[in-house]
């Protein structure tokens, strides 16, 4: 028998209206129009419900381009974004080992979950890992191994990584998440201050570490400690 918490949680997750399947295949065709051209970064686009990482208040606007807020002074990133860093991260062939630093409400990890073997997250506010946890379980995705930790510090225990993903601004790369990527492994970070951050695509390699500079974004600040 299916409880009727099962069965609100079901009826969520399906969504209606502007949380509708369809909604979300707008969005997925608008990531194409903006560029984004990985079949199956838009395929997990189109499979994860965006709107059930929001509060209920704001989910008629969860398909919309835009961030929003999750409380705690931080927000979800904006769908391009999160479909931007995926297809750079992808774009290595070998995925199977992902770190993603500042899980915030799990959007992002969902997304990740769909696409690599293994994802590790790490985040510092201990009630948005809550949330993420319970968001990725509501919807099964089991891929995930989390940690609420100071994301500086990476998660040694499981290291190297041959995909990081930072979703929080450093001023200036931290060396031991650079210590933690696989040779050839790929780091995709936003860093520098406010109003001045660029998307960064850094690749190990043998001899060290190759640094591609791209778009200006805008990300919330990477901060130290945990709460
Ligand atoms: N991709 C996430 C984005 C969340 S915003 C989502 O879709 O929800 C960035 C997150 O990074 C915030 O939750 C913030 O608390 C976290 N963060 C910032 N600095 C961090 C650090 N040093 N270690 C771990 N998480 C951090």
């Amino acid at each position: 028998m299916v409880s009727l918490a099962q069965q609100a949680v079901t009826q969520r997750i399906q969504g209606v209206g502007m949380t509708s399947h369809r909604t979300r295949s707008r969005m997925v065709d608008r990531l194409q129009q903006q560029g984004i051209s990985d079949s199956k970064v838009l395929e997990a686009m189109r499979a994860v419900p965006r709107h059930i990482f929001v509060d209920e208040a704001l989910a008629s606007r969860s398909y919309e381009d835009t961030a929003l807020p999750i409380g705690y002074n931080q927000t979800i990133s904006q769908p391009y974004i999160v479909a931007k860093m995926t297809e750079l991260l992808l774009e290595h062939e070998q995925l199977t080992k992902v770190l993603e630093i500042g899980t915030g409400c799990g959007y992002q990890t969902a997304i990740l979950s769909q696409l690599v073997d293994k994802v590790y997250s790490v985040e510092r506010i201990s009630a948005l890992l809550k949330k993420a946890k319970d968001n990725l379980w509501d919807l099964n995705f089991k891929k995930v191994k989390f940690q609420h930790n100071d994301g500086g510090c990476g998660w040694p225990e499981y290291s190297s990584y041959d995909g990081i993903l930072v979703a929080a601004a450093p001023d200036k790369v931290p060396d031991v998440l650079l210590q933690q990527l696989s040779i050839g492994g790929v780091m995709i970070i936003p860093v520098g201050q406010k109003n001045k951050q660029k998307l960064h695509k850094i690749t190990r390699t043998l001899e060290g570490f190759d640094d591609k500079v791209l778009d200006p974004v805008s990300f919330v600040p990477f901060l130290t400690g945990k709460s």
